[in-house]
């Protein structure tokens, strides 16, 4: 595992505790990222922070997905927060507003919100330029996007699973149903049967629980012979437990996903605090960006390499050696190298 990644592992091990879950089935596995999502929420809700949660969205038609490094109902920075709030009712005032900011309070502002934090791991102790900031605030901004649409009930579950190749009426597999039933009990149907109130074993469906299913064939093939017994069967099944909670932990929808987003850099070893980078969400800004970059995803521009600024990046990048945007922007940092000299020796005369 890499350093980076193992740093992430200890903070998402701080609340959620791994259990190896078996999956046969490609449905099983995307059954999985929900269970994990439904399970973030729930413990967003009971510790007040989650880590790692997936989310889901579309960009001019493309699914995209992402992981959310930390998700509270800690404001990063709410006096900055304020700070703009104040900005922005002194700039109504003038009728300019940045309102895109900050929307206007509204009777609901009593409710917690949730915030979101993207870490990033680092090697080096140095703090971090806004160059290297810049990606970071445009993932995050475009995850807080993602999950904003889905807290206000805007995502197409059906379509994830379309462009996933997933079949949403395939029965999860016997084997994911046991295991998911051991750290889950809801998935067993608690309500009345149909007609005598038995299942076909003679057990009552009410009485099944979480405690009765261990890791032996029996259970397996009990819940095999009687899967009216059990719910979320599908992917379809689970969407409403998936909506249910969304309804549980954003009340609001949008609304109760706050405004300020933080980057926090840690280093990659000891974990030690090297920078934050705290900033407001602006949608335009990240439609901006994005319809830049769609241009060239939808092949209307030729593509185009990174910023002078940003050069170091392609001191890691694969296309490095044939890359005609990096000789030119060598020309380009070579020139101005000589333009500074010839400007320092014009000022020594
Ligand atoms: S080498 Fe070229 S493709 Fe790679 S980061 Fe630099 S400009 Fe971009």
């Amino acid at each position: 595992m890499r350093q980076g990644s193992a740093m992430h592992q200890k903070l998402e091990d701080e609340v959620h505790k791994a259990v190896k879950i078996d999956i046969v089935t490609k449905e099983d596995a995307f059954g999985l990222r929900l269970w994990n999502f439904v399970q973030g929420l729930r413990t967003l809700r009971d510790m007040g922070l989650t880590r790692e949660l997936e989310v889901w969205g579309m960009i001019d038609g493309n699914l995209v997905n992402g992981i959310i490094d930390s998700v509270s109902y800690r404001n990063p920075n709410a006096d900055f927060e304020e700070e703009l709030s104040s900005q922005e009712s002194q700039a109504a005032q003038l009728q300019t507003s940045i309102r895109d900011f900050f929307p206007q309070k509204s009777k609901t502002e009593h409710h917690r919100k949730v915030y979101l934090t993207d870490v990033k791991t680092r090697r080096s102790l140095k703090p971090v330029t806004p160059a290297v900031v810049r990606p970071a605030k445009v993932q995050l901004l475009l995850y807080h996007m993602f999950l904003c649409d889905m807290a206000a009930g805007k995502l197409d579950y059906l379509k994830v699973f379309r462009r996933y190749g997933l079949d949403p009426d395939d029965t999860f597999s016997d084997t994911f149903m046991a295991e998911i039933g051991s750290l889950h009990d809801e998935i067993f149907d608690d309500t009345p049967a149909s007609s005598a109130g038995e299942a076909p074993n003679g057990s009552s469906q009410a009485a099944l629980k979480s405690s009765d299913i261990t890791s032996s064939g029996e259970e397996d093939s009990r819940m095999a012979s009687t899967p009216d017994l059990l719910k979320y069967n599908t992917l379809r099944d689970l969407i409403a437990l998936v909506k249910d909670e969304i309804r549980l932990t954003f009340p609001e929808g949008a609304d109760s996903i706050g405004q300020m987003l933080r980057v926090h850099y840690i280093h990659q070893e000891s974990g030690e605090d090297i920078d934050v980078s705290d900033f407001p969400v602006s949608r335009v800004a990240l439609e901006k960006y994005l319809s830049k970059h769609m241009e060239w995803w939808r092949g209307e521009r030729p593509a185009q390499g990174v910023e002078i600024e940003e050069g170091f990046k392609c001191l890691t990048c694969e296309f490095g050696n044939d890359c005609s945007w990096r000789e030119s922007l060598g020309q380009r940092i070579l020139a101005q190298a000589e333009e500074r000299k010839r400007a320092r020796q014009a000022n020594a005369r």
